[in-house]
Formats: structure tokens, C-alpha cells, sequence
């Protein structure tokens, strides 16, 4: 009985290490996940400024197009001038020329306007670019760590769940099943310590008979309140 008791207190130390391992090699996991997320928004972030300039720029280009032509336009109704032979078709082609002029100077300030937008979303990727390369940079050092992390851990992790399989396999199924489900339902405390006639898993006063008994180290007891199985200090 203090046998399975001892094997009971094995088990359950390595079934907390084993837990605290997964916990941490969860962490280790979600951080990974989290730089993947970052990097995956600003790369978003790059593609669409990427989409804005490339539409300005399209943009831009016919409304140089336009302007050239209009330009174009303006040299050959000048090459008129001096053809013209009647005041009145003389000032009917002034009138061409300066609307087409003017055509041409809103044309021209429509360029601009789309080539400082153009260069202020340049700046917003190069910032996003920085951007990307410092989470890259820093994802692919502390990335290395974690997976090295993840590896040490999972070494531990399968030489705890051997040990824990060989001292399980000493205990009877049926004790072995109540602690499981203790184990789950009692954030991984099974097994409690009895001491000055309470229960240390609950802090609940134990019946002074079963605390007797359980000085004799004779039996399996799970206390009356949280079921958990108690065990006493025994100065052996
Ligand atoms: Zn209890």
C-alpha cells in the first residue's frame, strides 16, 4: 500500500511536469503562429499598396497621353495663325488655342496631383517594407530559437512519458483510472497530502477516524469532500 502510494506521488509529479512542458511548447507554438500572423498583415498591407500605385501610375500615364496629344493639337492650330486671312477666324482660333491651354494646364495639375499621391504611398511602402524586414529578421532569430526549443522539449517530453508509462504500469488499472479522472477533473492534483487531521486539497476537516487509519498507512482514502486520494508524511 505505501508502495502504491509512493507510485501514485511518481506519478503525479511527472504528470505536472508533463503538463507544464505541453503548456510551455504551446506557448513556444502560438508565438511562432504570432509572428506569422505579423508578417502575413503587413505583406497584405505591401500588396495593396502595391495595387494603389500600380492604378495611379496606369492613371497618370493616359493623362500623359491626353496631354501630349492636346499639346500636339495646340502646335498644329498655332501653325494656322498665320494662314488666316479674316479678324473673326483669327480670334475664333485664339480662342481654340486658349481653351486648349487651359485644358492642358488642368490636365497637367491632375498629373500632379496623381504623382504626389503616388509618392506618398511610395513612402507608406517603404515604411511597410522596413516594417516587414525588422518582423522577418526578428521571426527568423527567435524562430530558430523556438523550433530548437520545441525540439529539446519534445526529447523531455518523451522521456517523461516513458517514465510515466513504466510507473503507471506498476499501479492497478482500476486505482489508475480513479487518478486519471481525478487528475483531469482536479487541475492535476489527484492526490492530496492529509496533515493535522485535514485534507491539504481542499482544506476541509477529515473525520478523526479516517485520519487514524490513514496514519496506519494501511488503505487507499480519497477524501469525503473533494475525492481527491490523501496520503500522510510517514518518517520512514
Ligand atoms: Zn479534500
Amino acid at each position: 500500500m505505501q508502495n502504491q502510494m509512493n507510485l501514485l506521488r511518481d506519478l503525479q509529479e511527472v504528470d505536472q511536469e508533463i503538463s507544464s512542458i505541453e503548456a510551455t511548447r504551446q506557448g513556444y507554438r502560438d508565438e511562432l503562429s504570432a509572428f506569422e500572423a505579423d508578417a502575413t498583415r503587413v505583406q497584405e498591407m505591401l500588396d495593396q499598396l502595391n495595387d494603389e500605385i500600380a492604378l495611379l501610375q496606369q492613371s497618370e500615364a493616359e493623362l500623359q497621353q491626353s496631354l501630349l496629344k492636346e499639346c500636339d493639337n495646340v502646335t498644329k492650330v498655332e501653325a494656322r495663325l498665320p494662314e488666316i486671312q479674316t479678324q473673326k477666324e483669327y480670334v475664333a482660333v485664339l480662342k481654340e488655342i486658349d481653351v486648349a491651354k487651359k485644358t492642358n494646364k488642368e490636365v497637367e495639375e491632375q498629373m500632379l496631383s496623381k504623382q504626389q499621391e503616388i509618392s506618398s504611398l511610395e513612402a507608406d511602402l517603404q515604411e511597410k517594407e522596413v516594417e516587414l524586414a525588422a518582423i522577418q529578421g526578428k521571426s527568423e532569430a527567435r524562430g530558430t530559437e523556438l523550433t530548437q526549443l520545441l525540439s529539446e522539449s519534445e526529447e523531455v517530453l518523451i522521456k517523461r512519458t516513458q517514465t510515466r508509462e513504466s510507473v503507471a504500469e506498476e499501479l492497478p488499472v482500476a486505482l489508475l483510472r480513479k487518478y486519471h479522472t481525478l487528475f483531469k477533473r482536479r487541475g492535476g492534483l489527484a492526490l492530496a497530502l492529509a496533515s493535522q487531521g485535514a485534507c491539504l486539497g481542499c482544506n476541509m476537516q477529515l473525520p478523526p477516524q479516517q485520519y487514524n487509519r490513514l496514519l496506519q498507512v494501511a488503505e487507499i482514502q480519497t477524501c469525503p469532500h473533494c475525492n481527491r486520494i490523501l496520503f500522510v508524511e510517514t518518517s520512514v
